[in-house]
């Protein structure tokens, strides 16, 4: 039975701690960034981009068709030939480290509407989506003139038009994970940002204005999966880099299939945390916390699988359920919100579906007694116990704040049930010995595997999957030959 234990009544409350909105400036409608000026959709039509918390309006964006990404393809190919790859690698870099700079100054601006658009608490925003996206483009603003160090004894090219397509969760980061090493490695870009959130790339498209960069060498176009499928399929592209659902990561290789594409997929997950009886508990339950309830849990390596070793589970579990009962569920904007808005109403679905699922399948569901707000979409954050390996919620990305947790006795087992699963993404470990995380770290299927830690992200680290999880890596040296056709001399 889903049990509701009543929340222990605070001695303090906190005072609404809210992020003012009064300097961000968002214009009713954008309409396409294509050459260096914006341009309206062919069809003529614009679709809202809502704030989840409110369910309200904040603008519309431009509903973009074949005739719309032929232009943007068109553009890049024309920036990548007659600009792009004559100018010097100093030259690229010095736009990336400008780029970079610019998003600093407007960091605050950048954060509010991140928060506005996606639902996400304004300190998740503030201190990790900007300062990252901003560390990726000095990162690779870096790297722009000193290729031959990155591959030494090798030939390096660009490939030319990259079509990038990203999903809702870290807009403007997944943004720069894919516009800052293209750029660097001199290849042009056609972005397409998801439906729900597209307004922190347009207003970096007003950013790259203010750069100077040349025209075309960026080009946005918004629009929903009809327009990804039209940049996925265009014959102009020559890299596709997606970043979303195995579901359409699956249909996307496939139409690239036979085509002369490059392709990097970075797709879903389903991460194992993993405590064994010797870890410092405190800190792995504050570890578990931020790995899935941090963003609503709409992160692809989202620690959404507990595994818990037998003589601890039940002191974990205790202490995680009155760590659970402390997070605070409300407005994204207030700097004191652990858990913002769920992205969209129906990822909402999505997610009550599975909660669904894991009480009819007779696990233990713990939720905290909280009051959400009756506008907006919201989901507690959500803890499952007693969870059979053969669960839907153990087996299934969820992309919520719910948590499936299950117990092991010996580490063999532990390795066995952690890659029992599709994806392949991340992985975290909890444990005192150094020898025990790297034979863990060494026998997990996954990209990533934290040690004592979770979530923690750097420009310099190579991240994605194994599996179903996808291929390529983004981020780090990695990163840059994915744009880059590389030969002996
Ligand atoms: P999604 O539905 O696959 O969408 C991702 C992007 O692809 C969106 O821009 C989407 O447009 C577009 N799209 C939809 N259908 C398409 C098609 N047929 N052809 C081309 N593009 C298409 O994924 P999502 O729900 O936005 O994002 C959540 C998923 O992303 C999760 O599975 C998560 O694990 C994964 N993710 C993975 C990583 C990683 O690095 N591995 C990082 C973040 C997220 P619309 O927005 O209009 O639908
Ligand atoms: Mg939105």
């Amino acid at each position: 039975m889903p049990s509701k234990t009543k929340k222990p009544k605070a001695s303090w409350k906190l005072s609404p701690a809210l992020e003012s909105t009064a300097q961000v400036d968002i214009a009713t409608r954008y309409k396409n960034y294509i050459d260096g000026s914006w341009v309206a959709p062919s069809e003529g039509k614009y679709f809202p981009t809502k704030n989840p918390a409110t369910g309200k309006k904040l603008s519309e964006v431009a509903k973009s068709t074949q005739p719309d990404v032929d232009l943007a393809v068109k553009a890049a190919r024309k920036a990548y030939d007659e600009v792009w790859s004559q100018i010097t690698p100093r030259e690229r870099g010095k736009y990336l480290f400008r780029i970079a700079r610019l998003i600093q100054e407007r960091a605050r601006e950048f954060a509010i509407i991140e928060t506005l658009d996606g639902g996400k608490p304004i300190r998740e925003s503030r201190d990790v989506d900007i300062p990252l996206a901003a560390n990726h483009f000095f990162y690779y603003a870096g790297w722009a003139d000193k290729l031959e160090y990155a591959f030494p004894n090798r030939k390096v090219a660009p490939i030319g038009v990259a079509g990038q397509i990203i999903p809702w969760n870290f807009p403007l980061l997944m943004a720069a994970w894919k516009i800052a090493p293209a750029l660097a490695t001199g290849n042009t870009v056609v972005l397409k940002p998801a439906e729900t959130t597209p307004l922190t790339a347009l207003k970096l498209a007003e950013l790259f204005s203010d750069a100077g960069l040349p025209d075309g060498v960026v080009n946005i176009v918004t629009g929903d999966g009809t327009t990804g499928a039209e940049l996925a399929n265009h014959p102009g592209v020559d890299k596709i880099a997606f970043t979303g659902s195995t579901e359409v990561g699956k249909s996307i290789q496939k139409s690239a299939a036979g085509s002369n594409k490059r392709l990097t997929l970075e797709l879903g997950g389903k991460a194992a945390n993993i405590i064994l009886e010797d870890a410092p508990i405190d800190q792995a339950v504050e570890g578990v916390v931020n790995g899935i309830y941090f963003n609503q849990g709409h992160v692809c390596c989202a620690g959404s699988r507990l595994f818990v070793q037998e003589s601890v589970y039940e002191e974990v579990i205790q202490k995680l359920k009155q760590r659970i009962d402390t997070l605070i569920v409300g407005d994204p904007l207030d700097k004191n919100t652990d858990i913002g808005a769920i992205n969209s109403r129906e990822q909402l679905k999505t997610i009550q579906k599975y909660i669904k699922i894991g009480i009819k399948e007779g696990a233990d569901l713990y939720q905290p007694e909280c009051e959400l707000s009756t506008v907006g979409s919201w989901c507690p954050p959500t803890l499952f116990t007693n969870v059979a390996q053969s669960s839907v919620i153990a087996q299934e990305e969820i992309f919520g704040p719910v948590l499936a947790a299950q117990t092991f006795r010996t580490v063999p087992e532990v390795i066995e049930k952690a890659n029992n699963t599709p994806y392949g993404l991340a992985a975290g470990v909890w444990c005192d010995k150094g020898a025990r995380l790297f034979q863990l770290t060494n026998a997990l299927d996954a990209g990533v595997v934290w040690g004592n830690t979770y979530n923690q992200f750097d420009p310099t680290s190579p991240f994605g999957g194994y599996k179903e999880s996808g291929f390529g890596r983004e981020g780090g040296l990695h990163g840059l030959s994915a744009y880059l056709h590389t030969s002996s001399h």
